[in-house]
C-alpha cells in the first residue's frame, strides 16, 4: 500500500486555472468605461471566494459591504449608506485576520476615496456620474484622439494618403509619430481581450512609407491676428500648425537653430531619421507658419511682455532641456557629460568620438537608453548603465533596454551612484556605485536601501548623467509666468491665468514626458486660442472611411516591427527599425475590430469635429 502519492492536478484545478489566465488578460485590457461601482463589487464577490471565513469581519464583514455597495446599484441606499461603506470597510481593515479580508475592504475603502462623488450620483439620480462618451479604446487611449479604426481601414484599402490625412486632422506629425510614439492607444486596444492588440503605430508607419506626401488641409480665410509661439519643438509646431490653418498667421520663436526640440536635439536618428522628421516639418512650414531661429524669448526684445504686446496671443512650450545633476562628488571633471548636451550634440550633427573609452552611463529612462545606443554608436570600447533599482523598475521601455543590452551594452542595477574619481587633472577615470538591495515598496515602487556589500569601482572615461531634466524658466518668471517645481503652471485647458491671452503647454508643463502628449497640447492650446479670440474655426478634412466587413474574427498572432540586426545596426546611426512587409500589413490591419462600428462609438455616423 502506497503512504504518498504524487499531487497532480485534477480536471477542476486545470480548468480553473485556465478561467483565472483568461481573466487576468481580460481584466488587464479591460475597458475603463464602466461603472466603477460595479466593477468594485464584483471585485469584492471575487475576494468573497477566497475568504476561510474563519475570522467574523471577513465572513460577516464582506458580505455586508457587498450588500451596501448593491443597494447603492439598485437604488436602495442613501447619502449615509456611503458613510457606512466607508466606516465598515475601515473596520475590516484593522480586524481581519489575514491579507484576503484586509486587501478586499482596503479596495472599497480606495473606492470611496476615489469616485464619493459617482456614489452621490448614483443615489441621487441613478446614474453613473462619469460621461461615458468615447468608447473607442485605442481613440480614447492616443491623447491626440486620432481616428485609428478609421486610418487603419484605410491602410487596409491601400488608401494609404487618404490615411495620412485623416491622422493630420488631429496630429501634424504623422510621420514622427508612425517611429517614435509610445503609443499609449495600444494599451487598451480591444483587440487584446482576443488575443493581442493592434500594432497601431506599426500600421502608421505603413501609411507614411507608403504615401509620399503630408498634405495639410486647406487655410481658412485670413483673419489678421498674429500669434507668437515660444519653442519649435513638437508642442510649439502643433499649435502653430492648427492656428495658422484656422486663418492666423504664426511666428515660432526658437532658440536652436534647427526646428523640432528634443525630436531633433534629444530622439537619436537611428530611431527618427532627419529626413522623415524634416517630412513633417516642411509640411507645418508650408502652410505659412513663419519661423525665426536662433532666437532665445526671455529677456530684452524678446521679452514675454514685448511679444504680449506685438501678438493678439502667445503659446509657450519651452520644453525641458536643463539636465540635473546626481548630487555626487566629481561630477564637474572633465569627460562628465549630460545626456541634454551629448545628445543635442549629435542632434546638431557635431559628432562625438568615443573610440577607445568606457563609458558609464547613470539613469533607467529611456534618454539613458539613447545615450547607451548612441555612445555605442560613437565607437565606445564599453558601455554601462548604473541604475539604484532593479531592471523592473527601469522606466524605459523594455525593448530599448533589450536592444541596448543585444548592442553589447552591460546592465548594473540595484548600485546608486557614490562618487566619480578624478585623476591629478581633474579628468573622470572610475565611476564609483554603492551595491543596493530591494526594500520596502512606497507608492507601488521597490525602495532600494544600501545592501552592505562593498563599494564597486568602475573604470572609465566618460560619464553620461541621465536621470532627468527640468526647465530653463529664466526670463519667464519675472514676467509674472506663474512657476510650480521649477515648471510653468497653467491649467487643462492650457491657459495661464495670471496673464490672459498667454498660454503654455508641452514638456515645460508636465515635465519630461512624450512626443504625444506634448502634440495633444498643442492642439488643445490651438483650439483654446482661437476660441480666446472670439472665433470657432474647423480645420478638419471629411475622408470617407471604408465600410465595415462584417467577417468572423480568428485568433491571429500580432505583426511585430523587425530591427537590423544589432551587430549591423550598432556600427551607424541609420533607422533602426523596419516597416512591415504588404503583406504584413495587410494581415495587421485586417485584425483591427472597428470598434468605432460594433462598440457604440461617436465615430459612427460621423466624428465629432474638435
Ligand atoms: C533623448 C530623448 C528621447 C526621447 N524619446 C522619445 C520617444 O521615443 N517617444 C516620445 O514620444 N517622446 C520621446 N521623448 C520626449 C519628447 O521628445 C518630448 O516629450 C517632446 O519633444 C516635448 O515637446 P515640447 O514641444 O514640449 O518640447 P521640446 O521638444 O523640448 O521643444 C521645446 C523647444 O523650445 C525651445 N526653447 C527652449 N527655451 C526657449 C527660449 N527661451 N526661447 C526660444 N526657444 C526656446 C527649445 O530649443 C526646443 O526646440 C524623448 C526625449 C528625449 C530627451
Ligand atoms: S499618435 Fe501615438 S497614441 Fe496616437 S494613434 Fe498614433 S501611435 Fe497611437
Ligand atoms: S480593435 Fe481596432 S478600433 Fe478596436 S481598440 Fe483596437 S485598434 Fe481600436
Amino acid at each position: 500500500m502506497s503512504r504518498l502519492t504524487l499531487s497532480t492536478q485534477n480536471q477542476v484545478e486545470s480548468t480553473l486555472e485556465g478561467i483565472y489566465n483568461y481573466m487576468e488578460h481580460h481584466l488587464k485590457f479591460s475597458p475603463q468605461d464602466t461603472c466603477p461601482i460595479d466593477i468594485t463589487g464584483a471585485f469584492l464577490r471575487l475576494y468573497m471566494t477566497q475568504s476561510c471565513g474563519k475570522c467574523t469581519s471577513c465572513r460577516s464583514g464582506l458580505p455586508q459591504l457587498s450588500y451596501l455597495l448593491d443597494s447603492v446599484l439598485q437604488e436602495k441606499a442613501t447619502l449615509e449608506t456611503v458613510d457606512e461603506i466607508e466606516r465598515l470597510a475601515d473596520i475590516i481593515t484593522e480586524s481581519a485576520d489575514c491579507v484576503i479580508g484586509s486587501e478586499a475592504a482596503k479596495m472599497v475603502a480606495k473606492a470611496i476615496k476615489g469616485f464619493r462623488d459617482d456614489f452621490v450620483s448614483h443615489i441621487e439620480n441613478h446614474v453613473c456620474l462619469a460621461e461615458r462618451t468615447d468608447s473607442i479604446p485605442c481613440v480614447a487611449h492616443c491623447p491626440a484622439h486620432v481616428n485609428i479604426p478609421g486610418y487603419i481601414a484605410l491602410v487596409n484599402d491601400e488608401r494609404y494618403e487618404d490615411a495620412v490625412k485623416l491622422i493630420t486632422n488631429d496630429n501634424p506629425f504623422p510621420v514622427v509619430c508612425a517611429l517614435i510614439c509610445e503609443h499609449p492607444c495600444e494599451a487598451r486596444c480591444r483587440r487584446s481581450l482576443l488575443d493581442a492588440p493592434v500594432n497601431i503605430r506599426g500600421l502608421k508607419r505603413t501609411a507614411i512609407e507608403k504615401a509620399t506626401r503630408v498634405i495639410p488641409p486647406e487655410r481658412l480665410p485670413e483673419t489678421g491676428k498674429k500669434i507668437a509661439v515660444v519653442g519649435g519643438g513638437p508642442s510649439g509646431l502643433t499649435v502653430a500648425f492648427y492656428l495658422q490653418l484656422m486663418g492666423h498667421q504664426v511666428t515660432v520663436f526658437e532658440r536652436h537653430k534647427q526646428l523640432g526640440g528634443m525630436l531633433v536635439y534629444g530622439i537619436p536618428a537611428y530611431r527618427l531619421p532627419r529626413n522623415y522628421l524634416k517630412r513633417d516639418i516642411e509640411a507645418i512650414l508650408s502652410t505659412g507658419v513663419e519661423a525665426k531661429l536662433n532666437t532665445n524669448v526671455g529677456v530684452g526684445e524678446y521679452s514675454i511682455d514685448n511679444l504680449r504686446k506685438q501678438y493678439d496671443a502667445v503659446y509657450v512650450s519651452i520644453g525641458a532641456h536643463q539636465a540635473k545633476d546626481i548630487g555626487i562628488e566629481g561630477e564637474d571633471a572633465e569627460g562628465v557629460i549630460s545626456a541634454v548636451d551629448f545628445l543635442g550634440k549629435i542632434g546638431d550633427e557635431e559628432m562625438v568620438d568615443f573610440t577607445g573609452k568606457n563609458v558609464c552611463v547613470v539613469g533607467g529612462g529611456n534618454v539613458a537608453m539613447d545615450c547607451t545606443r548612441s555612445a555605442i554608436r560613437c565607437g565606445a570600447k564599453s558601455v554601462s548603465i548604473i541604475y539604484r533599482r532593479r531592471r523592473e523598475d527601469m522606466t524605459a521601455l523594455p525593448e530599448e533596454i533589450e536592444g541596448a543590452i543585444a548592442e553589447g551594452a552591460h546592465l548594473i542595477d540595484l548600485h546608486a551612484p557614490l562618487k566619480i574619481e578624478t585623476d591629478e587633472n581633474n579628468k573622470v577615470v572610475a565611476f564609483w556605485a554603492r551595491p543596493n538591495m530591494v526594500s520596502k515598496i512606497k507608492h507601488g515602487r521597490m525602495n532600494p536601501v544600501d545592501s552592505g556589500m562593498d563599494d564597486v569601482r568602475f573604470e572609465c572615461d566618460v560619464v553620461i548623467k541621465a536621470i532627468g531634466q527640468g526647465t530653463d524658466t529664466s526670463g519667464f518668471d519675472e514676467t509674472g509666468i506663474p512657476l510650480e517645481r521649477g515648471l510653468i503652471k497653467a491649467d487643462n485647458v492650457t491657459s495661464i491665468d495670471e496673464i490672459p491671452g498667454v498660454f503654455a503647454g508641452g514638456d515645460c508643463v508636465t515635465g519630461p514626458k512624450t512626443a504625444i502628449l506634448a502634440i495633444a497640447a498643442g492642439k488643445v492650446a490651438a483650439a483654446n486660442i482661437d476660441e480666446y479670440l472670439g472665433y470657432h474655426h474647423v480645420v478638419q478634412r471629411d475622408i470617407e472611411i471604408p465600410e465595415v466587413e462584417l467577417k468572423n474574427r480568428e485568433y491571429c498572432g500580432r505583426v511585430e516591427m523587425s530591427e537590423r540586426l544589432p551587430e549591423e545596426r550598432k556600427h551607424d546611426f541609420l533607422l533602426m527599425e523596419k516597416a512591415m512587409t504588404d503583406k504584413e500589413a495587410k494581415q495587421e490591419a485586417g485584425r483591427c475590430l472597428r470598434c468605432d462600428h460594433f462598440n457604440c462609438g461617436i465615430i459612427k455616423g460621423g466624428r465629432k469635429a474638435w
